[in-house]
């Protein structure tokens, strides 16, 4: 009998700060079969279409991503915040609510040759996922899809991946 993945998923309300509903998945890793099972559901839709790599994004997306990774035969490429990765990198910035952030990648890691699944927890108005996107490609490296636990619909992230030509894909939705 397969697992109600979604009810392993914990809301804390006010977290970062007032008014938001913060989606937990700590609750959902924390469960044996609920950690393997949304590892597995993920690698399964992309088992078979030549994924080279998978890139995660820091943090919660390095959990699923390494796991997917692995199970699809696939290299893991960790997106990293700004000065975390030793080697030469290549940087992003994106739009945050309030400022700027940037994620990075090892310059050399992917290329033309690679064919690469982004992974990340949780989608809510895509920014981050376009700018990993919009990075990955800057190597030659091709970006077609991207897998999250949970997409929070009514923030319209997988609408705008999808306007940049990355198909998305979620175990769950919430509001
Ligand atoms: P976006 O850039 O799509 O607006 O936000 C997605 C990023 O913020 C992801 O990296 C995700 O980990 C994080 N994030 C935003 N809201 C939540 C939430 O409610 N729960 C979790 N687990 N992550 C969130």
């Amino acid at each position: 009998m397969s697992l109600d993945l979604k009810s392993l998923v914990r809301t804390i309300p006010d977290y970062p700060k007032k008014g938001i509903l913060f989606r937990d998945i700590t609750t959902l890793i924390e469960h044996p079969q609920g950690f393997r099972e949304s590892v597995e559901r993920i690698a399964a839709l992309y088992a078979g279409q030549g994924i080279t790599h998978v890139a995660g994004i820091e943090a919660r997306g390095f959990i699923f991503g390494a796991g997917v990774a692995i199970a699809l035969g696939a290299g893991f490429v960790p997106i990293r915040k700004k000065g975390k990765l030793p080697g030469e990198t290549i940087g992003q910035n994106y739009a945050l609510e309030y400022g700027v952030d940037t994620i990075e990648i090892h310059a050399d890691v992917v290329g033309p040759a690679h064919n690469v699944l982004l992974v990340d927890d949780l989608i809510a108005t895509g920014g981050t996922a376009l700018a990993a996107v919009g990075l990955l490609r800057r190597t030659g490296a091709a970006v077609a899809h991207a897998a999250f636990v949970i997409d929070l619909v009514e923030l319209g992230g997988a609408a705008r991946l999808a306007a940049e030509d990355v198909a998305v894909s979620a175990l769950m939705e919430f509001e």
